[in-house]
């Protein structure tokens, strides 16, 4: 049982703009907030007067706001960061992750999984639904077990042999059995921390009948579904000689679409697609840093929202960014439509909520405000290090952290009220430099040798 009491921040609630409480204070208890400010405090000095275990963290001077949440990550890439910098997607995957994915082992895949969740931690992200690979998921699950986070991942479906790689692809049911493997050992595992999710690659990469069999088994099983969706203009072309349908237009009509479902990118749709989004109430996973560096367009946030569509942020792979970090996904979210449609479509505050409340609703997820019985994922941000100072012109929270600060400004991160990630303490989830060498050279080593499938 972890009693925490946290106290002197000013505390974002991330509830309703205006729910900023200077000098407030939260109270854990088993991993959940049981109290906020006065009520906190007059609890915790109770437990205390009654000899209760109680650990107090004083942090004055420092904002608290709910744990960053990520729609949209591929823990297995994070080892094939700074790769080829001006290829568009297509191009991209088969010559750089394609290659790179099928190349991974089991302890590769480790290697790569905790390098991007210590990012990831050492950002304020605290929960996040992730891709997995084709063969080695456990890994990522071990390595999400480790960090203490919240991570819903699964892995990658890639079964149409017409479209994909040999070394990548594996048939639709050997795939959804493996799938099933993972959600007997992980879902629910850490605590409730981890779920599996069905995560088919892109409706290019995938069989009618496969995803017709995600569809059905997600809407019996409640699982989330997690793909990609009309990022490139390529893309949807494929799509639409494959099936005579535009991309999120199949989707639904195979059954995927829904409150469970997060589609990553989704840029290029017509009007009748956005409609059937907003319908059926699945979420946009919208990661502006790849979307601009891999030239696949500009996703229209404030015309989606405007149409009632959730929209939340995630980081993609490391190799399309090439960082995992929230802050530079709520700066350009919040940047990007002040081209177009221009200034004052997406507030500071808008954006913060889709890294938080919104991404938590995403992933169904009792998390990403500070209520009571929310679990107690937060992060203390510190206005004063670095160079987001000063702060004193404005009244709200949300600008400075959207537009001045960066992760530097993470003092730590809390996931279910445990410090998982202190700035300038030790640090074991992230690999030695020795460790992420020697996985490198190994993938460098298979991907030259060929012959990966016998992994
Ligand atoms: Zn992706």
């Amino acid at each position: 049982m972890n009693n925490l009491l946290v106290e002197g921040a000013r505390v974002l609630g991330m509830t309703r703009p205006s729910d900023v409480t200077p000098d407030g204070a939260l109270l854990v208890e088993d991993g959940a907030i049981v109290a906020l400010h006065a009520e906190a405090r007059k609890r915790g000095a109770e437990t205390a007067a009654a000899g209760g275990k109680l650990e107090r963290v004083d942090a004055s001077g420092l904002w608290l706001i709910p744990g960053f949440v990520q729609t949209h990550i591929h823990l297995c890439q994070t080892l094939l960061r700074n790769g080829p910098d001006d290829l568009p997607l297509l191009p991209w995957l088969k010559t750089h992750v394609w290659p790179g994915e099928a190349a991974l082992d089991e302890a590769s895949v480790e290697v790569s999984a905790r390098l991007g969740l210590a990012e990831l931690l050492a950002g304020g992200t605290t929960a996040l639904l992730d891709m997995g690979t084709v063969r080695h998921t456990d890994a990522i699950f071990r390595a999400a077990e480790a960090s203490g986070m919240r991570v819903t991942s699964g892995n990658v479906l890639m079964d149409d042999a017409s479209t994909n790689p040999e070394d990548l692809c594996m048939g639709a049911a050997e795939s959804l059995a493996e799938t099933e493997r993972l959600a007997k050992r992980w879902h629910g595992a850490a605590g409730g921390r981890l779920a599996v999710a069905y995560c088919p690659r892109f409706a290019v990469s995938c069989t009618d009948g496969l995803l017709r069999t995600v569809a059905a088994r997600a809407r019996s099983n409640g699982f989330l579904v997690h793909t990609h969706a009309s990022e490139s203009v390529d893309e949807v072309a494929l799509v639409l000689a494959r099936t005579g349908k535009r991309n999120v237009t199949y989707l639904d009509d195979v059954g995927i679409s829904g409150t469970h479902v997060v589609l990553a990118h989704v840029i290029h749709t017509d009007q009748d697609e956005r409609a059937l989004l907003a319908a059926r109430g699945t979420t946009v996973a919208h990661c502006p840093s790849s979307n601009l560096k891999l030239g696949s367009g500009i996703c229209p946030v404030p015309e989606y929202r405007a149409q009632g569509i959730r929209v939340t942020l995630g980081a993609d792979g490391a190799p399309c960014n090439d960082r995992l970090d929230p802050f530079t996904e709520m700066r350009l979210a919040a940047l990007l439509p002040k081209v177009r449609p221009g200034a004052g479509m997406l507030s500071a505050w808008d954006v913060v909520r889709m890294a938080t409340a919104d991404g938590a609703a995403a992933l169904g997820l009792q998390a990403g405000t500070l209520e009571t019985g929310r679990r107690a994922d937060f992060v203390l941000l510190d206005p004063a290090s670095g160079f987001a100072a000063p702060t004193a012109w404005r009244d709200d929270p949300y600008g400075p952290i959207v537009y001045s600060m960066d992760r530097s400004h993470v003092a730590a991160t809390y996931v279910e009220g445990v410090l998982r990630y202190s700035r300038g303490a030790p640090f074991p989830l992230k690999p030695t430099a020795e460790e992420i060498n020697a996985a490198v050279a190994g993938l460098k080593r298979r991907q030259s040798g060929g012959d990966s499938r016998k992994r």
